[in-house]
């Protein structure tokens, strides 16, 4: 496999919605090197039987495993919490998951205990298909702040260095699969706008958790507002 090289006669065709219908090959956008596919959180915790699962979580692995044949680049994250992680409800007395609480002067849900360091629920869904998996990148190890970005913590004090990764390797466009749709495949897309990416959540190869309800709606037209793009699995297509 070429990295970071350009792979031969590989297309994305995005669909275009003019007066209510979708016109197929409207606009054609040839992929190459600059292209990477970025694959949030897909670990067993995330996925049902997990601790803090997605509906149909496991769904997505085989489309996501179908995908990562149209990138050179393709990069993971993964949730990876010391047990001790302020996220975790037991952790604050009287929370319950899903309460909203002040975290160091953030908005902070609690969540049930997940992806602890180490654990078979912070492993990678063992379909995943990660020999074409470039790097890994951890978040959310420090205890008092959650990392829900791919490219930094919530309190926006700390980097991943996945910028700074993709950058090197020339990237321009990154495309996102994985979960949650709404927390960290969301917030990846928001920082990769706001790091001069063209950014493209390919819708199908999410799933969402939609807590609080509606939340799956708001952030997907705030993502849109701010100019990302939506596509699904069936656009990313050999030619
Ligand atoms: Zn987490």
């Amino acid at each position: 496999m070429k990295r970071g090289g350009e792979r031969d006669g590989l297309w994305q065709v995005r669909h275009k919605e003019e007066k209510g219908q979708n016109i197929e090959e409207e606009e054609k956008e040839m992929m190459n090197g600059k292209d990477g596919l970025l694959v949030i959180d897909m670990q067993n915790d995330f996925c049902p039987g997990g601790a803090l699962p997605v509906e149909e979580g496991d769904v997505i692995v085989a489309v996501i495993n179908q995908l990562m044949k149209h990138f050179s680049v393709v990069v993971a994250t993964q949730d990876w919490h010391p047990a001790n992680h302020k996220s975790f409800a037991p952790m604050h007395q009287g929370k319950e998951p899903y309460d909203v609480i002040e975290l160091h002067g953030n908005e902070q849900v609690m969540w049930p205990e997940h992806c602890i360091q180490g654990t078979q629920g912070a492993d990678l869904h063992k379909e995943l298909d990660t020999r074409e998996v470039c790097a890994i990148f951890r978040k959310g190890m420090n205890t008092e702040v959650d990392s829900y970005s791919g490219f930094r913590d919530n309190s926006k004090e700390s980097i991943t260095g996945l910028d700074g990764y993709l950058k090197a390797l020339g990237i321009e466009r990154i495309h996102l699969a994985g979960l949650a749709t709404d927390y960290c495949v969301y917030y990846t897309g928001m920082d990769g706008i706001r790091n001069g990416y063209g950014v493209t959540m390919i819708l199908d190869a999410t799933r969402g958790i939609d807590v609080p309800p509606g939340s799956m709606q708001g952030k997907l037209s705030e993502f849109q507002s701010k100019g990302g793009k939506i596509a699904k699995s069936s656009d990313y297509a050999l030619r």
